[in-house]
């Protein structure tokens, strides 16, 4: 197979695994006459607004693995293809130099030995820092059953660092892949990476790469495992500081693969889950802040932050004139942004009507019925609004599915 096809196989391939979690937000451009040093670019948004283009590609889609939610899984019909480190680099460099993308996400199957597949991946980063002088992003996926070394060349190397856990506990990625290993695998190279981060950040070297934070996927509703499970993992690991950020992928069967008799998980369950990772990482909440089920998932028509909101209504309203920053954070409608433009603002000017709190960038519609302004409640009752958080006519538990507001607009 030629470079350019086995560079199209494996740049779709590597679609699925997200850099910011944003539910379809990267798309690549479709298939045609493209130059090959424009293949496999994909838009992704980025957390602080503004967008990037980030090139993302597998270096094998080769795979000795059982991951039963994966259609390259070992038993899987795809087409393999892999990609030399040099290849990889090579088409990259191209890439960057005219322009088409500013970054690389790379990941891999695992054929065989993990060791063997993590050394080429390796070596694809050595030769775009060392040969090519690359000095901007780079966005590598330990694989499972790497070598700790491993681990600490990939932090010297790239930017990020991420180690897909897929499950919250021993038994739920058992049920996943016979072949991965949560607790003795890959949680502590997780947390061996997000300590490397961490140490970086705090005694930056001079020619070392800068840290973006490392980052973790969990494959959602496929085996058992509950939200309070997935977020309470989640929160330690940010509490101290191991992990940047989460991703969560609602599962979907794929024909063919040992998974394909079960059900959806209502992918309405993936964007509660990046809601509450928000509220947890941005937003000061603490895990036992959050309002579970009886069942331990999050409330699907209820976002969390309103959930708590009504589990504590003493709390409420809060007067929006003179309220410090932390309460403004826990009312619906409000989030960092426009919690922090009303504090600096109010010091300045008077808020006198709904029209200073928009200006605010709230989101008064929902925020109200939690506001006083001047003592006067803003609503007689709370807004159903944030069911228009999903696309018109969608059902909360249907998949597919998509959101018309991302998590990331989130407030
Ligand atoms: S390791 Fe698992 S998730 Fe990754 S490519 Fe192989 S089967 Fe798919």
């Amino acid at each position: 197979m030629d470079l350019r096809r086995r560079m199209e196989l494996l740049s779709e391939a590597a679609l699925p695994d997200r850099e910011h979690g944003l539910p379809r937000a990267g798309r690549l451009a479709p298939v045609g006459s493209r130059p090959l040093a424009s293949v496999g670019i994909a838009k992704v948004r980025l957390p602080g607004g503004g967008a990037t283009q980030l090139m993302r590609v597998m270096q094998t889609s080769a795979c000795s693995l059982s991951c039963g939610y994966c259609p390259t899984w070992c038993g899987g019909k795809v087409r393999r293809a892999t990609l030399a480190p040099n290849e990889v680099a090579t088409v990259f460099a191209e890439a960057h130099r005219k322009g088409h993308a500013q970054g690389l996400f790379l990941t891999s199957g695992v054929p065989g030995r993990p060791h063997r597949a993590t050394d080429r991946m390796l070596a694809t980063l050595d030769i775009l820092r060392r040969r090519e002088g690359f000095e901007g992003y780079i966005h590598v996926k330990i694989l499972p059953g790497a070598e700790r070394e491993q681990v600490v060349a990939a932090a010297r190397l790239a930017n990020r660092v991420s180690v897909n856990l897929e499950a919250p506990s021993d038994d739920g990625l058992r049920a996943l892949s016979r072949e991965k290993d949560l607790s003795g695998d890959l949680l502590p190279k997780l947390e061996l990476a997000g300590r490397l981060a961490l140490a970086a950040r705090h005694d930056p070297r001079p020619g070392t790469v800068r840290p973006a934070g490392n980052t973790t996927q969990f494959v959602v509703g496929a085996a058992g495992e509950r939200d309070r499970q997935i977020l309470g993992l989640v929160a330690r690991l940010e509490r101290e500081r191991l992990l940047h950020h989460a991703h969560f992928s609602a599962f979907q069967p794929v024909e063919g693969t040992p998974l394909e008799g079960r059900p959806a998980a209502p992918a309405a369950r993936e964007f509660r889950l990046y809601q509450a990772e928000h509220l947890l990482r941005r937003y000061g909440f603490a895990f036992d802040d959050l309002v579970f089920d009886a069942d331990g998932n999050l409330p699907l028509d209820d976002d969390p932050k309103t959930a708590w909101a009504h589990a504590h209504p003493r709390w409420f309203p809060v007067e929006v004139t003179t309220a410090p920053l932390e309460r403004l954070l826990r009312v619906p409608g409000i989030g960092p942004r426009s919690a922090r433009t009303l504090v600096e603002g109010r010091r300045a000017v008077a808020l006198r009507m709904l029209g200073d709190l928009r200006g605010a960038g709230v989101d008064v519609e929902r925020a109200a019925w939690w506001l006083t302004l001047h003592g006067r409640r803003l609503a007689a009752a709370p807004s159903p609004r944030q069911l228009r958080l999903f696309a018109p006519g969608q059902h909360l538990t249907q998949a597919p599915f998509r959101t018309a507001v991302p998590p990331c607009a989130y407030r």
